[in-house]
């Protein structure tokens, strides 16, 4: 599936590494005015969070690095920290916000894995409720996931800044 983000996020992290052709560091290379129409819900100190265009379900964020890097072991020991911590946080927010059943928390490395995007590590959180696997096919057929990504986005932003992450 392919992705077409609209970018966002100033040069920001000393030593960054960036990629032109990437969707991650567009996003990441505007500014932050352009973060609700990104849906990035936070920007840390060395990892952001963003809302996945193409959800598998509702609720469904990325937790990823500043840094274009495919792998997790290339990242700095604090940055592999606060992918962690940030991953940890938005579980506590979903839950807050959404109420899951469940969630399912994972990483593609490599297209072999199932990466859509194979060269900017991301951790995919996604909420699950029971029944809820057909959510998918529905929304995209249905054409509803901009007013949901909208108002999904709205509400975990206001918990965000209710709740402040920990890095
Ligand atoms: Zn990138």
């Amino acid at each position: 599936m392919k992705h077409i983000w609209t970018p966002w996020r100033k040069p920001y992290v000393a030593g960054q590494v960036r990629h032109e052709g990437c969707v991650f560091c567009r996003i990441v290379a505007q500014d932050e005015q352009h973060d609700p129409a990104n849906y990035v819900l936070h920007r840390g100190q060395r990892v952001f969070a963003v809302l996945n265009l193409y959800p598998y379900n509702n609720g469904h964020l990325m937790v990823l690095p500043y840094e274009h890097i495919a792998n997790l072991d290339d990242l700095a020991p604090p940055t592999q920290a606060d992918l962690m911590h940030l991953v940890c946080y938005f579980v506590g927010i979903i839950r807050r916000g959404m109420s899951p059943a469940g969630f399912n928390i994972g990483v593609n490395l490599g297209r072999a894995a199932g990466a859509g995007i194979d060269d900017h590590v991301h951790v995919h959180v996604v909420p699950r409720w029971l029944g809820d696997t057909n959510f998918m096919p529905v929304i995209a057929e249905t054409r509803v996931i901009p007013e949901l990504l909208d108002e999904t986005y709205r509400n975990l932003r206001a918990l965000v800044e209710q709740y402040p992450p920990p890095c």
